[in-house]
């Protein structure tokens, strides 16, 4: 079964209500055309309610940056699963930004992702090694240690039936907002040697051989068509380009076009 294309938009923290709605309005007309891809946006968590109005009637998701893992309790400032699942069926998990500036750690994310599996969202799943760790040539490691963490518990949980409701972003540290991009054969290769590797282990060949991996990190439209057409590559989470109205129809577009190509 061919994977279908992914791209999500991460807003991080840009845009407030009056701009995400500016944004969406822009965003949709280009986006409707390709039903092929999974297309998601993830505005600020202020934004969300505003964005889902906008978004209703057509089939584009919706998503959240991150939450908590406690349905409800004393967690001043956090959100809960329950509360997200209100309004989006996706949820950006272990992003770098998260784990570099707010203590997200192996741990907390894989308690992230089993509450989110519990309240239907489609974790995003966000691995990826730092430049310093790269230098050290230990990219491989890390990666699979993060992958094997995510999943850590779910062994006997998840099936190929549901490996259209997880998603794993391959996003080198070193790529993001960078400008820098990882070459196409490089975030390649992590998928095929690294993470569909680890989730056979976990999982099995079929669920592993489903499951879309993204890869993240200076996305752009020109190299998201050489990203997209690698049969490795199952679409882009994508952060600056997404807020570009025009490019980031040029990125969805790729992943669209990525379906004819060779792959
Ligand atoms: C991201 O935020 O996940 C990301 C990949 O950002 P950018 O596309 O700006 O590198």
């Amino acid at each position: 079964m061919p994977r279908r294309p992914f791209v999500a938009g991460n807003w991080k923290m840009f845009m407030t209500v009056a701009e995400s709605r500016h944004m969406v309005s822009e965003l949709v007309p280009g986006l409707q055309a390709y039903v092929s891809v999974e297309r998601v946006i993830c505005p600020p968590f202020t934004a969300l309610m505003a964005v889902k109005d906008l978004l209703e009637g057509t089939d584009i998701g919706l998503g959240a940056q991150n939450m908590h893992w406690e349905i409800s309790g004393a967690f001043t400032g956090e959100v809960s699963p329950l509360m997200i699942a209100e309004m989006c069926s996706y949820i950006i998990l272990g992003h770098s930004e998260r784990r570099m500036y707010f203590g997200e750690d192996d741990q907390s994310v894989n308690r992230k992702v089993k509450a989110a599996l519990a309240h239907g969202l489609i974790p995003i799943i966000c691995v990826g090694e730092t430049l310093e760790e790269r230098d050290a040539g230990r990219t491989h490691a890390v990666v699979e240690k993060q992958v094997k963490a995510a999943f850590e518990g779910l062994q006997g949980h998840l099936g190929s039936e549901h490996a259209s409701l997880v998603v794993v972003a391959y996003e080198p540290v070193w790529a993001i907002g960078t400008g820098r991009p990882s070459t196409v054969e490089g975030a390649a290769e992590v998928i095929l040697k690294v993470i569909r590797p680890t989730l056979t282990k976990i999982f099995g060949k079929e669920f592993a051989e489903a499951v879309r991996v993204l890869y993240g990190g200076s996305i752009n439209a020109q190299n998201a068509v050489e990203f997209f057409s690698h049969e490795q590559i199952d679409g882009g989470l994508v952060g600056g380009a997404s807020l570009k109205p025009a490019e980031f129809q040029l990125i969805v577009q790729a992943a669209s076009n990525s379906i004819s190509s060779s792959k």
